[in-house]
């Protein structure tokens, strides 16, 4: 299994990628799934697995202010 990674450039999001180095997948493509841009293609049979790991929104969150000294 190898592991690697891949942000995409238009949105930010994260992906993880699983790669079988022993089974055998298909030739195939990901695109991102939250803005839709083309991530990976490739044309062997590999058995890919994509993990969305830092969603965009979650990338910069948002701090609330702190309660100002009573
Ligand atoms: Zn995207």
């Amino acid at each position: 299994m190898k592991i690697s990674s891949v942000t995409c450039p238009h949105c930010r999001a994260a992906y993880e990628i699983a790669e079988s180095t022993s089974a055998v997948g298909a030739a195939g493509r990901f695109d991102c799934g939250v803005c839709g841009t083309p991530l990976s293609a490739w044309d062997e049979p590999k058995l890919r697995a994509f993990r969305l790991e830092v969603p965009p929104e979650h990338k910069y969150p948002r701090v609330p202010a702190p309660p100002s000294p009573a």
